[in-house]
């Protein structure tokens, strides 16, 4: 398989600061040494409590966000690494959808201004192909032509997040980064929207990083999931294995919360106890220790390796080691 995305070393650090002076005085390792892969066309998903720098991640790879350490390699050329000039012709290849489509649509634009705005940011066609290149990104998302002229609070919500997909689609992009694309939406659209997203993932071969804090919203979605626990990732696996034969404790604690009809997969509910600890004050040893059903002595104090386990499936806890 073809890598589209390679995330090596990343790490994003946001100071506290304290004081007259505004000393820094610590950090929030808002993520903290990620690293993974995406494969050409497939939909990776990402989940994981909010706090745990899975939309931090996501920015970071779309370069909304400059990361403190770390590489990003899009097509093998580290994106962190472009000059402005060079950052603005790869843009177009990577494009991301919002959770909220209420406030990522600019109100006083019409629809067909909204999704012609990259073709024109990124000088694509002449006026009037992108007007028919508007006309179609309509369709292709379940929308109408005569919506064109439009304004966003027209829209429901579901139709909303239409438009969004459609303004990201514009520019053919190779990755999508889907930052809880659905979970501001009514459940009972919310189906509707990832339908919609799996259609036109097959259509036009797309690739996705779909980031999620739901286990049963990815589920159909995905070919491979990553969990991550307070910066960190702490399992990887394809979807299956992660479903069916979840490895760390805090990845089974997540699934024995999704409904399922499977008899395989365990019913039992695993609460955990206490909240997530601060990223501030990370605890020391595995991260998890605080939290963790299955604790030992060891956990307290070494940090588990994130170590292949299987073929294809990652984890990083001291129970298989
Ligand atoms: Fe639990 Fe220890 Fe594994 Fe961490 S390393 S998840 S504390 S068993």
């Amino acid at each position: 398989k073809e890598i589209l995305l390679e995330v090596k070393g990343l790490k994003k650090y946001f100071p506290i600061k304290k004081g007259l002076l505004r000393k820094t005085v610590n950090h929030v390792k808002a993520v903290d040494n990620l690293n993974f892969s995406i494969f050409k066309g497939e939909v990776f998903g990402l989940v994981g409590e909010s706090g745990c720098g899975k939309t931090t991640t996501g920015r970071m790879i779309v370069r909304l966000l400059e990361p403190t350490e770390g590489e990003v390699l899009f097509e093998g050329n580290n994106i962190l690494e472009l000059n402005q000039q060079e950052l603005r012709k790869k843009r177009k290849d990577f494009q991301i959808v919002f959770q909220d489509p209420f406030a990522s649509l600019n109100p006083r634009m019409t629809i067909g201004e909204i999704i012609e705005e990259p073709l024109v940011i990124f000088n694509q066609l002449e006026a009037k192909q992108r007007k028919e290149r508007v006309k179609e990104l309509l369709q292709v998302v379940g929308l109408k032509e005569e919506h064109m002229d439009r304004f966003p609070h027209e829209f429901s919500g579901g139709q909303r997040q239409r438009i969004g997909i459609a303004r990201a689609l514009a520019l053919n992009p190779k990755l999508i980064v889907a930052d809880e694309p659905v979970s501001a939406l009514d459940v009972s659209i919310q189906s509707q929207v990832l339908n919609l997203l799996k259609d036109l993932q097959k259509r036009f071969a797309l690739t996705y990083l779909f980031i999620s804090h739901d286990l049963s919203v990815i589920k159909h979605l995905c070919d491979r999931i990553g969990v991550m626990y307070l910066g960190r990732m702490v399992e990887l696996a394809p979807k299956k294995d992660l479903y069916y034969e979840p490895l760390h404790p805090y990845t089974r604690s997540l699934l024995s919360a999704v409904p399922t009809t499977n008899r395989r997969a365990k019913k039992e509910r695993i609460i955990l106890s206490g909240d997530v600890p601060s990223p501030a004050n990370p605890p020391s040893g595995c991260p998890f220790h605080t939290r963790c059903p299955e604790v030992m002595e060891i956990c307290k104090v070494q940090r588990p390796e994130f170590r292949q386990v299987n073929n294809g499936h990652y984890v990083a806890c001291h129970l298989y080691e």
